[in-house]
């Protein structure tokens, strides 16, 4: 059996190792020079470091075992979160900063931690699904911890959807990613993603996975109702399986002579919103938190990353500042001269002292499809992995559920396709 599959990053690569490991043939289209995808680096002016800033938590093994099998090491610190809001930066994140917390009354206080604990305990995500994360908090009369706590830090994430996204995405970020944080500050762990990236090539490679850079594939044609023919413009080769891994929207131009109206449906029904992220290399730390929860409505991005304050790790002079956006907004376009205007004096609200003359050097990086909107019952729009077109598969972001995006998931959805291509085809 030949597998044709569509994107480099870890879903794709995951897959492929699954199936070579079977000794099922594989090969990578990939439209970039390299692997990786979202987890890429970028090359700064005197570091190199990950275009888009990127921590991996406790629960995510399949991570921390691909990261241990490649002899890559796992480098663990505690971060430290805050919360700006109001003009105002708190710490966040742990019951002690909770106290000290002046935008809640000390009986939201209370119930807030309430809240939490009651999200916690939760085990069947199912009984949440009919709910948005607004509507949840109505139910139990905590209406106004929303609107203070979780309301401005969605509109900042999510934009026009902040009031459709589901509980289930939230319990899943309290949940599942949080599950061993406990009263003390959140342990973080940090891989050389550069490392990872590079051993996880030579790791395929070395298995006879054949990637092909720099590919775009023209089109894809059925041939004597038996494989898929896919044409690159300079090669024409047959397959018996394709796996796509790219976006909703870009999957359903490739796969569209092959596709059920209802499966065209279940792809155009999931929106996604962008990512728009400034790197800045500078000695200068904007705070002590690792974190920066951006709560402040004024503010025109919604999260700091400052890599300075990753602790017992070798630090890098870089900080992320973080925005997602509708793609056809005006800061999503905007090139980074402008983006860094517009920013800079939001930056020094953080901390006066930084100023333009303390940057090293800057990028901006466009994400389109980096995070699917997750609506209210959204079990109901989700795409199988199996279309129904014999031999046809997709696997990606928006089928993540009812965990969110990461690398960890891309990792496990990946593995878990290449063992339904495998039992299929025993
Ligand atoms: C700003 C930001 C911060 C993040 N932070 C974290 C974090 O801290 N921790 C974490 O775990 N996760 C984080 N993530 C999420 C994580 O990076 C992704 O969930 C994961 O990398 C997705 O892997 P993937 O293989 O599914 O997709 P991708 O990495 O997007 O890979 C898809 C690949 O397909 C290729 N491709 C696209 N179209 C085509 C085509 N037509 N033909 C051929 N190839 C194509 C792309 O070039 C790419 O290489 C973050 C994401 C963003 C945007």
């Amino acid at each position: 059996m030949k597998v044709a599959i569509i994107g480099a990053g870890y879903t794709g690569m995951c897959i492929a190792k699954k199936l070579i490991e079977s000794n099922i043939n594989v090969t990578i289209f990939e439209k970039d020079s390299k692997v990786g995808g979202m987890t890429q680096n970028i090359k700064l002016k005197n570091e190199i470091t990950d275009k888009y800033y990127r921590h991996l938590f406790q629960s995510d093994l399949d991570l921390i075992n691909l990261a241990k099998e490649l002899q890559i090491e796992v480098k663990w610190f505690k971060s430290k979160m805050g919360y700006y809001i109001d003009d105002n930066l708190y710490d966040w994140g742990q019951p002690i900063a909770l106290l000290k917390f002046k935008p809640l009354s000390f009986m939201q206080k209370i119930r807030f931690g309430l809240s939490v604990v009651k999200i916690k305990t939760i085990r069947n995500w199912k009984t949440l699904e009919r709910y948005t994360i607004n509507e949840w908090f109505k139910k139990y009369n905590w209406e106004d911890i929303y609107n203070i706590i979780w309301k401005p830090l969605l509109r900042n994430k999510f934009g026009q959807y902040e009031s459709s996204i589901s509980m289930v995405w939230l319990w899943s970020k309290i949940n599942l990613r949080q599950s061993k944080q406990g009263l003390t500050k959140e342990t973080l762990g940090y891989i050389d993603f550069e490392q990872l990236n590079k051993k996880m090539q030579e790791y395929l490679e070395k298995s006879n996975v054949e990637f092909k850079f720099n590919t775009s594939i023209v089109e894809i044609k059925k041939k004597n109702n038996k494989f898929f023919q896919i044409n690159t413009g300079d090669d024409i080769q047959n397959y018996d399986v394709v796996v796509s891994t790219i976006s909703y929207l870009d999957t359903k131009e490739l796969f569209e002579d092959f596709l059920t109206k209802i499966e065209k449906n279940q792809l155009l029904s999931t929106k996604y919103i962008g990512a728009k992220t400034m790197i800045i290399e500078t000695p200068k730390k904007l705070s002590n938190y690792y974190w920066l929860n951006m709560a402040d409505e004024k503010f025109p991005f919604c999260g700091i990353v400052d890599y300075h304050n990753m602790e017992n790790v070798k630090t890098k002079n870089v900080i992320y500042i973080s925005n997602y956006l509708e793609t056809n907004s005006k800061t999503y376009k905007m090139d980074k001269e402008e983006l860094l205007a517009e920013y800079l004096p939001y930056i020094k609200k953080i901390n006066k002292d930084f100023n333009k003359d303390d940057i090293i050097e800057y990028q901006v990086i466009n994400e389109q499809y980096a995070q699917p909107i997750i609506e209210s019952n959204y079990s109901e729009k989700l795409l199988k992995n199996k279309l129904e077109e014999n031999g046809l598969y997709i696997c990606t972001l928006p089928q993540i559920y009812p965990e969110d995006r990461g690398v960890n998931y891309a990792i496990r959805s990946g593995y878990k396709l290449a063992e339904k291509i495998i039992n299929k085809n025993k």
